[in-house]
Parts: C-alpha cells; structure tokens; sequence
C-alpha cells in the first residue's frame, strides 16, 4: 500500500484509501497501523503532533477509520486540546467541535492533536508553547505557521490528510511553504462551533490535503448549517467532487498588480506567472485586476484581529479552563494564572488589541479598521463583476529558517499580504504546490473565489494538478 505513488496522476490518498479498503486490498486497521508507524518513526523529527491517540477505535462510516489530524485547537472530548499554550496545558473538553464530530460520524480515526502556533497567532510555529515543528523539506527551516503541524504532517505522509484554521492565512501559507493543498473555505461554509476562537469575525476551518481531490471530500464531510454557531450559513451544499471537470475553458482569473510588486521574491514570482499561463493553455482568459486598498490589509488585520482576540481570550483567567497560579486574592491569581499561562505573542497581541478597543482610541483605531475592511470587501466585489477566480502568490518567500524573524514581529506579520485579505472579506480560498526554489523548497499558487464558490477554485486546482506534478513531490527523507 503506497497512497503516494500508487500510478494514478492526480493520486489523492484519501481516495485511493477509500477505494482501497472497499476492494479488500487492505483493511482499516492495515492503514491506521501504516500511519502509526510513520508517527511514530518520524514525529520526534518533525514536532508534529502534540498528543497522540492511545486508541485505535473509530465509529462506522464512509470513512472507514482514515486517519485524519487535527490542530490542536479544534476541541476534542476524549483528547486534550491545548492551542499550543501553557494556560490550556491538561485541558481535556467535555465536548466535540462541529467538525470532529462531523468526521467522527463519518468513520475518520483521529491519531491525535497537531502542533500549532500558540492560540494561532504566528507565521512559522515558533510560537508553539511546547515546541517549534520543523519543514519536512529541510528541518532547518520553518513549516508556516499557525496551521504548522498539520501542513507539517500531511507533506510528511504522517495523515493523508489533515484539518487546520486560517484567521489571517495559517492553512494557505504553513500550506505553500510545506508543499500541500491548503483551503480555507467561505466565511459561515464550516461551523466554528468548537473551535477556540481566536477573531471570530475572520476564523475558519479548513483542510489540509495532498490534492484538491481530497480537498473536496473532505469538505463536503465537515461543512454545512449548524445552528451552534450563529455565523454558519445556510446555504446549499454543492456536490464539490462532482464538479472537478477538469474543464476550465473560459474561466476568467484576474491578477491583482498590488500583489506582484516589492518583497515578492523572483522566483515565487515566475514559478506563480507560469502556473498561471498554465492554467491559459488550458482554456482560462487572465487579465490584470487591481485591488486599489491592498495596501490596508495587514494594517487592518492587526487591528481587527487583535481587538477580538483581546476580547476571546479574556476567558482564559485561571478560573474555567486548564492552568491556575493561586496567589490569595481574586485579581492576583487572574494576574499570576495569565501572566505565567500566556506566551509573549499572546501578551502582545492582547495589549495592542486592548489599546485598540480603548476608550479614545477606538474610532481612530478600531473603527477606522472597520471602514477600511468595507473598502477591501468591495474591492473583491468589483473584482468578480468580470472575474470568476483571483490568482495570486500565497506567501512573498519559501519557508525561513527557524529563528529568522523570531526577532521582529513586524516582518513576521508581513507573511499574511496576500492571505489577509480573504480573511478580510470572508471569501474561500485554497494554496496548490505550483513550483520549487532553487534551495528544493515548494512555492504555492493562491486562488480566490467568490462567496460560497469553492468549487470553482477546488476546479481550478484540480485542472492544475490534472497537467503538473508538484503536488506529486515528496520531501525525501520522507519518502516510503
Ligand atoms: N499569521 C497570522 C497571525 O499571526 C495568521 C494567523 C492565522 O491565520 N491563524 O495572526
């Protein structure tokens, strides 16, 4: 059994699995064994997992015990979920998020938690609590971040596939430095009930896969309305994998100028422009766009983002939830528990959010932040009056080397130009292996969509990898 060279071109393992148990090739408990082993030899390696499963039972469904990992801050009732952070530290949830009961129903057998930046705040996973996950393509560099241990373990072959969370761009970016299919799906597309909120005007869940194949599997098992949370929309549910036609002629793909100027580095660039004529020869029409308030977008992000999170994570007080520094009275132990529980991104982030929401700040601040993210939303909304997808980088750089811009959090956060805006204006979007630098590290393709349109960019993705073999690479040391 090899889900990673098994001769189909596209090869999507969580398809061939399926497939594979039906026919009898080999059983369930033969997959789950096969990725134990993979853990157990290389996770020491990588940092990927956080908690692994003792237990290898998992319910009747579709998906008949396919391993799937999950970030360690979707909440699970018989695993601790830590979000990577020293306060949640033997935190173990009296319930289910959304998805993992989704894929619970649907058969998926959980080999455990998967390391992250701490409350999903960071662009490299060096903000983990516990430790940093390293890039299966070279261990001295990064995986992205803050989806970092399920980017990390899915290019690993560690799951077939994985679910992560994207706020700002931590599905698309860990995805496009460690060479795997990242989607952040719509706004409102997949419950956040469960998820431990981060900015919950920008979270969302999505998946980790090696193709847009499995992507659309995997999608269609965890979204849909839930009316736990009040964000989810009810709306359709199309049919994703019925939709990979391969035939893309016509499609319309705008390229945003803003997006292909300063810190975009050279090879991204051109790896990015031929995926894209690429993608031409295939029928589709690309003409420049322009997203005139591009340049707002990581100004707003950090202000938006910040203010929720100062707001979601007033909960963590030593109180409800995992760690408690007693120290006599009330208001010395809310100190002592998230002085000590809280790494420094985390106190960062809280204090610059706090500032923001402050009174006489706040229209400067926060409320101006508002305005422009209106501004950027109907920059998309012109866009797609004449385009169907926006094709772009999904990070300016391959992966860095761990501690290069553990230094400064300004350039850290310029990771998310090209991620945030989506986030922004709610919009799905997925990052596809499109080429390699010269150093052997993979570079991704980021294409929007409209709201509720993946199946237009899972198409798009799918014709890609129906002509290319990026997403068929395998970092070495990793290989079977
Ligand atoms: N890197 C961004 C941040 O640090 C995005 C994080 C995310 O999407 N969760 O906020």
């Amino acid at each position: 059994m090899n889900p990673y060279n098994n001769g189909e071109h596209v090869c999507s393992p969580l398809r061939f699995l399926l497939k594979g148990i039906s026919a009898g090739d080999f059983s369930s408990q033969e997959v789950i064994d096969h990725y134990k082993s993979r853990i157990e030899k290389f996770n020491q390696k990588l940092g990927a997992f956080l908690f692994l499963n003792p237990s290898d039972s998992f319910e009747d469904g579709s998906l008949k015990g396919i391993p799937i990992g999950l970030k360690d801050n979707l909440v699970t009732k018989d695993m601790p979920t830590t979000c990577a952070s020293k306060i949640l530290k033997g935190y173990i949830p009296p319930y289910d998020a959304h998805v993992v009961s989704r894929l619970r129903s649907s058969g998926a057998w959980f080999p455990g938690k998967l390391n992250m930046d701490e409350f999903a705040m960071g662009s490299s996973n060096e903000y983990s609590a516990f430790s940093p996950v390293r890039n299966p393509w070279n261990l001295d560099c990064v995986p992205g971040g803050s989806s970092g241990g399920s980017a990390a373990s899915v290019a690993a072959g560690l799951v077939p596939a994985a679910l992560g969370s994207d706020t700002g761009g931590s599905i698309r970016q860990p995805a496009s430095f460690c060479g795997v299919t990242g989607l952040k799906p719509t706004y409102g597309r997949v419950s956040r009930y469960g998820l431990i909120a981060f900015a919950s005007s920008l979270d969302q869940i999505g998946t980790f896969t090696r193709t847009a194949e499995d992507a659309a599997l995997l999608l269609s098992i965890i979204s849909g309305h839930d009316q736990k949370d009040s964000t989810s929309a009810n709306v359709d549910l199309p049919d994703f994998s019925a939709q990979l036609t391969g035939n893309i002629k016509g499609l319309k793909i705008g390229l945003p100028k803003e997006y292909f100027s300063t810190g975009l580095s050279d090879e991204v660039e051109s790896a990015v422009k031929k995926a894209v004529t690429d993608l031409e020869k295939e029928g589709a029409v690309v003409e420049e766009v322009s997203l005139p308030h591009s340049k707002y977008a990581v100004a707003v992000y950090y202000l938006v983002a910040t203010a929720e999170a100062s707001s979601n994570l007033a909960r963590f007080d030593g109180m409800r939830y995992g760690l408690r520094v007693e120290d006599g009275a009330l208001i010395p132990t809310y100190e002592k528990t998230r002085g000590t529980g809280f790494g420094a991104e985390v106190k960062r982030r809280i204090m610059l959010g706090t500032y923001a929401l402050s009174a006489g700040y706040y229209d400067a601040f926060y409320k101006k932040a508002l305005q422009v993210r209106t501004l950027i939303q109907r920059d998309f909304i012109s866009a797609f009056e004449k385009f169907d997808i926006i094709a772009a980088p999904t990070t300016p750089t391959t992966a860095f080397k761990l501690g290069e811009n553990l230094s400064d959090p300004l350039t850290m956060y310029l990771q998310d130009i090209y991620t945030i805006s989506a986030n922004l204006a709610g919009l799905p979007a997925i990052s596809i292996p499109c080429g390699f630098s010269k150093e052997n590290l993979p570079i991704g393709l980021q294409m929007i969509g409209k709201p509720f349109a993946e199946s237009e960019i899972l198409k798009a993705a799918d014709a890609y990898q129906r002509i290319t073999d990026w997403h068929l690479r395998r970092p070495r040391e990793f290989d079977e």
